[in-house]
């Protein structure tokens, strides 16, 4: 089994200013390692995208994109497009979060689109699937989980980089984490998906992180599942004190 390095992803949702985003960011630069044993990645606003990329040179911090666009440039009023947040200092772009397939009417068909042109422009797409709680108590968990999984990445490189976020949307904001079990089933049911349609070599690479009321008293029985390999975290991660533990999980 291929060693993955662990994410620990904060997505702040639609919090804090440019000049918070700086601020926390200098803060969590002084509290981490320098060299820490996960892989840290803060997904602001777009506006504090900028603010973000400077204040995080010379540090371990990726920064992420919340949303893209699946085309480079043209008539999409509000929107933004992959080669930008390339160029203003993105590494990651979350894509297909349930808040934005709830409001937002993202489908399976754009997290598709959207998650070619991020790997086509060097960007690392975390991929957000999760069923609702109507869902899981008809026991479609499956049904809902391999829909997401094979439209959301189909014709997708098995040689590209990308990593998938396991959120029930039941647990998301609401303070009802999964149980390490729960999340480890559906987890192993995603790495089982990833192997029948890429095979075993990105089925053992890529990083499956579970999103869902994740803090710090509760990331190490979830980081203990073969499976999990790190977190999106909301809540938790817009202190510095928090996402820090976080980080730190394993110390
Ligand atoms: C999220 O925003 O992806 C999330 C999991 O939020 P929270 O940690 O607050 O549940």
């Amino acid at each position: 089994m291929a060693e993955r390095t662990p994410i620990i992803a904060g997505n702040w949702k639609m919090h804090k200013t440019p000049a918070e985003t700086e601020a926390f960011l200098k803060d969590l630069k002084s509290a981490i390692p320098q060299k820490p044993d996960v892989e840290v990645v803060v997904a602001p606003t777009s506006v504090c995208l900028a603010a973000a990329a400077t204040a995080a040179k010379g540090s371990p911090i990726r920064i992420a994109a919340q949303n893209c666009h699946w085309e480079d440039q043209g008539a999409f009023t509000g929107e933004v497009s992959s080669p930008m947040l390339k160029d203003i200092g993105c590494s990651h772009v979350i894509i297909g979060h349930s808040e934005r397939r709830q409001y937002f009417g993202e489908t399976d068909e754009s997290v598709n689109k959207k998650t070619k042109a991020a790997l086509a422009h060097g960007l690392t797409p975390i991929i957000c699937v999760g069923e609702t709680l109507p869902e899981r108590e008809a026991g479609k968990i499956q049904a809902v989980i391999g829909t997401q999984v094979e439209k959301g990445l189909q014709d997708l490189d098995p040689k590209a980089s990308f990593v998938v976020a396991y959120e029930p949307v039941w647990a998301i904001g609401t303070g009802k984490t999964a149980t390490p079990q729960q999340a480890e089933e559906v987890h192993q049911l995603i790495r089982d998906l990833l192997k029948q349609t890429f095979g075993q070599d990105t089925a053992g690479q890529t990083r499956i992180l579970y999103g869902g009321s994740v803090k710090p008293d509760n990331i190490k029985d979830l980081m203990a599942q073969s499976n999990i390999d790190g977190g999106l975290i909301g809540g938790a991660s817009l202190k510095v004190d928090s996402f820090t533990a976080l980080v730190r999980y394993r110390e």
